[in-house]
């Protein structure tokens, strides 16, 4: 008692960049920190938190954020080495925090996402940059657009509907949601964050057009003019912007699996995005073709008229391949034609995705895929010469068999890229050249281009988009396939050519079941078809949006040490999987969160472990 202030000690908490080291460590600060040598000395009071530093940790040199500022008696505290670079900013660091308790992941990662990539010092100049004015070019909006804005912001500018999700069709345009949620706060900031890079140059230019000004993520940690638009890809979810700058945020194609991050931790920018604007009290605005089932269930949703929804979707061709041998005619004649019909500047694209080790079964005498009657994906063998046949999602089984002819014979079904463009060389002849875009190719240059969902992010404009046989990627036993695909049939549907615009091109789809909501949706241009499905099947599998769920997985032993800490708290455990992975289930991602962070504090080391939050493989 009685300690004066100028007792205590100055400390920062401080996080290290360390992998695999998840804690918090306390450093003592002297008022001589400068940025470089003849540099200003940076007091306690101005120490921004979010700022990298030079600490020692075990006698070892290392980095690290400060994520707290504090007075404490304890005068044993090692003291701080020095500043090293500007970093995240306190608002950041707080979504880090979150982000890190609700993945159950380290904050590091998240803390790295909203970093610079390299050192970045403070130069007296860069503060005291005047603030960027820009005069807007001033827009007309229809009434289509009004009604969306006015859902957005209610009449009077307060803050409407702060969460909402926009079902747009593909050939909708969403650019002039930047321009008008600009012109609603043109002194704020909107963060804008998209799912496909080649959006981004296309963006740049508009918004230079429009006058507006702009940033990327990396421009905010020297720049401290404040711009209207900040626009980046999933990363800048952590952009540099405080919340009382923060205008809204506009997530587009918000359904792009590229938003989430398939390395653990598992976080989705459009969830972080919603957790920032709440933080903010700001709008957050998801567009979207075909809106996840999970953002469905916590944001509300906003659609246009029915009519116009389908126009905006190019024309659909749908092939029944019931009649064709799958072995023999693995394109039928509807595909072959339309491959022929391409040429350098009407260019076929032609999907064909690695199922990795999925082994699809046909019927020989039907030709019919086997399917789970349940849920509609493929069976596949019990096990290594087994007669036995199973559903992988929901644990259906049955004998070796198919029920729709009852014939034992099944023949594997599979085959590679390479494999089709041989086919395809040999069907099409020599006057067309077949490309093949894989990981280590990326020729473009053929009238066809064979190649994986990664086509469609590398070309800008295609004559006709073809899924030569779309049954595979409907059949796949992941629940996660089916929104998978419906991004990248949006994805195909954007760089084909209109309705209006030529009736002979689009997306041209082979299928054995042309009543599939997939395919229903798809030729009605109405994606509230495969979310009903998806709704209905995830109820009946007891999946997210109804639970939370985590895949855990890694080192074995290290597995079983937490399953053992997670047993204890009242969480379902299902598994192991074929792969030795488990899957856990909560009511709430709360509840989820809680048990998942208290079993990981509860081991002496998380290493090995992999969780992933929202993951169903
Ligand atoms: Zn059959
Ligand atoms: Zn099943």
């Amino acid at each position: 008692m009685g300690q004066g202030l100028e007792d205590l000690a100055k400390i920062v908490t401080v996080i290290p960049d360390i992998t695999g080291l998840d804690r918090e460590f306390d450093y003592s600060v002297n008022d001589s920190l400068a940025w470089n040598k003849n540099g200003v000395p940076v007091g306690f009071d101005q120490l921004e938190i979010g700022t990298v530093v030079n600490i020692t940790i075990h006698n070892r040199k290392a980095r690290g954020w400060i994520v707290d500022k504090k007075l404490g008696s304890d005068r044993e505290v090692i003291p701080l080495t020095s500043l090293y670079s500007i970093g995240p900013n306190q608002d950041t660091v707080e979504l880090c925090k979150w982000a890190a308790f609700q993945y159950g992941g380290p904050i590091r990662s998240f803390l790295v996402a909203g970093s610079p990539k390299r050192k970045l010092i403070p130069s007296e100049g860069s503060l005291s940059r005047p603030k960027l004015k820009s005069e807007l070019k001033s827009m007309k909006l229809g009434d289509e657009q009004n009604q969306i804005i006015n859902e957005i912001y209610s009449p009077n500018g307060a803050v409407a509907s702060p969460k909402i999700i926009l079902r747009l069709p593909p050939k909708a345009g969403s650019f002039w949601l930047i321009q008008a949620m600009v012109e609603r706060s043109p002194l704020k900031t909107l963060l804008v964050v998209l799912g496909n890079h080649n959006r981004v140059h296309e963006y740049e230019t508009k918004l230079t057009n429009a006058r507006i000004s702009f940033a990327s993520p990396d421009a905010l940690f020297l720049d401290h003019a404040k711009y209207q638009v900040v626009m980046g890809l999933r990363n800048a979810a952590f952009a540099r912007i405080e919340n009382e700058q923060l205008g809204g945020v506009l997530v587009i194609e918000s359904d792009a699996y590229s938003l989430k991050s398939d390395r653990a931790p598992t976080w989705d920018a459009s969830e972080v995005l919603l957790k920032r604007c709440e933080m903010a009290n700001v709008p957050c605005v998801l567009v979207s073709s075909v809106p996840k089932v999970t953002q469905l269930s916590s944001v509300r949703l906003h659609t246009i008229d029915r009519t116009r929804e389908r126009s905006l979707w190019p024309a659909i061709h749908i092939t029944d391949a019931n009649s064709e041998d799958p072995v023999y005619a693995p394109f039928g004649p509807d595909l072959t034609e339309i491959m022929r019909d391409a040429t350098r500047s009407h260019q076929v694209l032609v999907i064909w995705n690695k199922l990795g080790k999925v082994r699809s079964l046909v019927c020989k005498s039907c030709h019919l895929p086997v399917t789970c009657p349940n849920c509609r994906s493929s069976l596949v063998p019990s096990g290594e010469g087994s007669t036995m046949l199973t559903c992988e999602l929901c644990g259906f089984d049955q004998a070796k068999f198919c029920q729709k002819c009852g014939s034992t014979k099944l023949a594997n079904y599979n085959r590679g890229v390479l494999k089709v463009r041989e086919e395809l060389e040999k069907i099409l002849g020599p006057t067309k050249k077949v490309s093949v875009v894989t990981k280590d190719n990326q020729d473009l240059d053929g009238e066809v281009i064979v190649g994986t969902n990664a086509v469609l992010s590398r070309v800008d404009n295609a004559f006709a988009v073809v899924w030569p046989d779309i049954d595979r990627e409907i059949l796949m036993p992941n629940i996660l396939a089916v929104e998978e695909l419906m991004s990248n049939l949006a994805q195909a549907a954007r760089i084909c050519p209109s309705r209006a615009q030529d009736g002979s091109g689009g997306i041209f789809v082979r299928t054995r079941f042309p009543d599939h909501p997939v395919i229903k949706s798809l030729l009605l241009g109405d994606p509230g078809i495969i979310a009903n499905f998806e709704l209905e099947r995830r109820k009946t599998l007891d999946l997210p949006p109804f639970k939370a769920v985590a895949e855990i997985s890694g080192v074995p032993i290290k597995i079983k040490e937490y399953n053992d800490l997670i047993s204890k708290v009242d969480l379902l455990v299902l598994g192991p999987s074929p792969s030795g992975s488990y899957l856990l289930k909560a009511n709430s991602d709360m509840e989820l969160s809680q048990s998942i962070n208290q079993a990981k504090m509860s081991m002496k080391s998380s290493k090995g472990v992999r969780i992933a939050v929202g993951s169903i493989s």
